[in-house]
């Protein structure tokens, strides 16, 4: 006898199987042990209820007596480990002892199989169907002890049929299952599932004469009171009390809290450590102010999942929530106020884990100005340690996942901002560093010029290539494919060329067509002169850093930084790629280098002078 799950003990199934023998007579023939089972002669036997069946209303004797029985008239001979019994549900034929018994079928290493009603193989007709057609395809007999058994349509049809009625069962025992539930709400009860962590679900229930259970009412209890009407120290009521209290009204993160636990000796709910993941879960689960809800959400299957075999079950991996007129509220003990739930979930959300998406709120003067001097990515913002200080890191530091992680480890502290700011404040009252922006303004023109000249001639360059290339092929120096392949590369470097010239036109008569450009760029800049920038706000400095196109290239040991200021007022100028082609020429570009020595970067900034 094969088990599934401890559901019965082995004894009592060895007990129910020698009874159900003894009963139709075929001690001879049912749950035989010692069979040699390398022979295909065999019949096997296949039961199934789901657990709650078997909870309540246990059929398992009377399906094995059915099957003695059978078996009897059949003349066949089942040996003990041919009585197969999957306690699970009957909606997909993935339960352990199906799997075997497919297996079994398809070698070919039975000779047939009895069923006690065919709405144990499944309840779901396309899956009896795959069975049937596997069995019959490979020769093997089945035998369902409430169906005709014959291979005519006629028979099949019928069988077809019933399954699909027990498809009907399944569907309405589901709806009931749900129905049920949302009446014992609307009665006042809880509904009939797990309690959350800090409660217990209990219940008063009679057994009617009939065999099955009658709720009169069930609730939650608090898990659990002392003597004093308070949570008990360690308790799960306890820790969610300690939980809203310290992220609540402490304004403590839940990696502080899940160490605080751990700490303690706490465990969850399924005995594990606590992980800040537990503890979001617990202050995002909204009962605990003494209001809940039934029906909300259901299980729906994820459709990134790979499927599996056609006839294994579809697994409902998702949580959606239900549109909000299914749901059923009902009142249980309140653990916390409501006051100190909103509070405890607004810190947890205000501090976005203490990092990430929330994270824009820091307000970050260089944010994507200031690159990483190992990889060159953009820099994140990020708000760490005891002091919850600001800092900069590089953004793959921490993604050992990413294709190109980076191994930079520095942070830089947000007090950056101020030096850079100081500096922008800096050149922009002298005016010496105006002058020579505006003169850059101008370089930048004859920059173009000397980029347009740079293109023509990788262009003419190219065309003398496929020249050559096309002599030598006539001299056949290359094959036909060799000379292909080297023309269309060339002829792809002539067309990026000739984009790229077209482009650094447009920049140019975009420019051209304002002649009142360079004279505008000195007004906003000397009105950027004259402001009083030691009392501008945050929102103020931005904007002036955006306008000036700064940009922040520190040294690995972070003792110089490099600020790049590509005046950038209102209209649109050369975009980023000349600058990345040949910044040191045409961008206004000024040097800063620490005076004295940086110690450890994490809080000591280094001290910056330029030169
Ligand atoms: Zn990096």
């Amino acid at each position: 006898m094969l088990q599934t799950r401890e559901v019965i003990s082995r004894e009592q199934l060895d007990h129910y199987i020698e009874k159900a023998a003894g009963v139709v007579d075929y001690e001879a023939g049912f749950g035989i042990k010692g069979c040699d089972l390398t022979k295909p002669i065999w019949w096997g036997v296949y039961i199934r209820q789901s657990l709650e069946e078997q909870a309540l209303n246990s059929r398992l004797p009377d399906y094995l007596r059915t099957c003695a029985q059978e078996a009897k008239k059949l003349s066949a001979i089942v040996p003990y480990e041919y009585i197969f019994y999957d306690a699970v549900t009957g909606e997909h034929l993935e339960r352990p002892n199906m799997i075997r018994l497919r297996r079994l079928v398809a070698e070919r290493r039975i000779a047939g199989v009895i069923f006690p009603a065919l709405d144990r193989l499944s309840r779901e007709p396309i899956h009896i169907g795959i069975f049937e057609f596997e069995a019959q395809y490979v020769g093997i007999q089945l035998h369902y002890a409430d169906a005709p058994n014959g291979s005519d349509p006629m028979s099949q049809m019928v069988r077809m049929n019933i399954a699909s009625a027990a498809k009907f069962v399944k569907l309405a025992n589901r709806k009931n299952a749900v129905g049920g539930n949302i009446g014992r709400v609307v009665k006042g009860s809880v509904p009939a599932h797990r309690a959350a962590y800090g409660y217990r679900y209990r219940r008063d229930a009679e057994v009617t004469p009939d065999g099955s259970v009658h709720i009169r009412s069930a609730w939650w209890e608090i898990d659990e009171l002392g003597p004093d009407g308070r949570p008990l120290w360690g308790s799960p009521a306890w820790v969610v009390v300690q939980i809203f209290t310290w992220v609540g009204e402490q304004g403590r993160t839940f990696h502080w809290v899940a160490k605080q636990l751990n700490e303690k000796g706490i465990k969850t709910a399924e005995g594990r450590k606590w992980s800040p993941n537990t503890v979001a879960k617990i202050v995002h689960r909204e009962c605990y102010s003494g209001s809940h809800a039934y029906n909300v959400n259901s299980r729906v299957p994820n459709p990134n999942r790979p499927l599996g075999d056609i006839t294994a079950e579809v697994r409902r991996t998702l949580l959606r929530p239900k549109p909000q007129q299914e749901w059923v509220s009902f009142q249980i003990p309140p653990l916390v106020s409501e006051d100190l739930c909103q509070k405890a979930r607004k810190n947890a959300i205000e501090r976005g884990r203490g990092r990430g998406k929330q994270g824009k709120s820091i307000q970050s003067l260089l944010r994507n100005r200031l690159f990483c001097p190992r990889c060159g990515r953009p820099m994140v913002v990020r708000r760490n340690g005891h002091l919850n200080r600001v800092y900069y890191h590089c953004s793959k530091y921490f993604q050992t996942w990413a294709e190109e992680p980076c191994n930079y480890r520095r942070f830089i502290p947000g007090t950056w901002d101020e030096l850079v700011w100081g500096d922008i404040c800096a050149w922009l009252t002298d005016d010496a560093w105006v002058e020579q922006q505006l003169m850059s303004e101008q370089s930048q023109d004859e920059n173009v010029g000397k980029l347009i000249r740079l293109q023509q001639l990788r262009i003419s360059q190219a065309r003398a290539k496929i020249a050559k290339i096309q002599e030598g092929f006539e001299g056949s120096i290359y094959n036909l494919d060799e000379a292909k392949k080297r023309i269309t590369d060339l002829q792809e470097t002539i067309a990026k060329a000739e984009v790229e010239i077209q482009r650094l036109q447009k920049t140019v008569r975009a420019r051209r067509s304002s002649t009142a450009d360079i004279n505008a760029t000195r007004e906003e800049l000397k009105a950027l002169r004259d402001k009083n920038l030691d009392a501008t706000t945050f929102e103020e400095k931005l904007d002036i850093v955006s306008r000036l196109g700064i940009r922040v290239y520190p040294s690995e040991d972070l003792k110089a930084m490099r600020v790049l200021c590509e005046v950038n007022l209102d209209r649109g100028n050369l975009d980023a790629r000349i600058g990345e082609m040949k910044s040191e020429d045409i961008q206004a570009n000024v040097e800063s280098e620490s005076a004295t020595e940086c110690g450890k970067v994490m809080f000591n900034p280094p001290v910056l002078s330029r030169l």
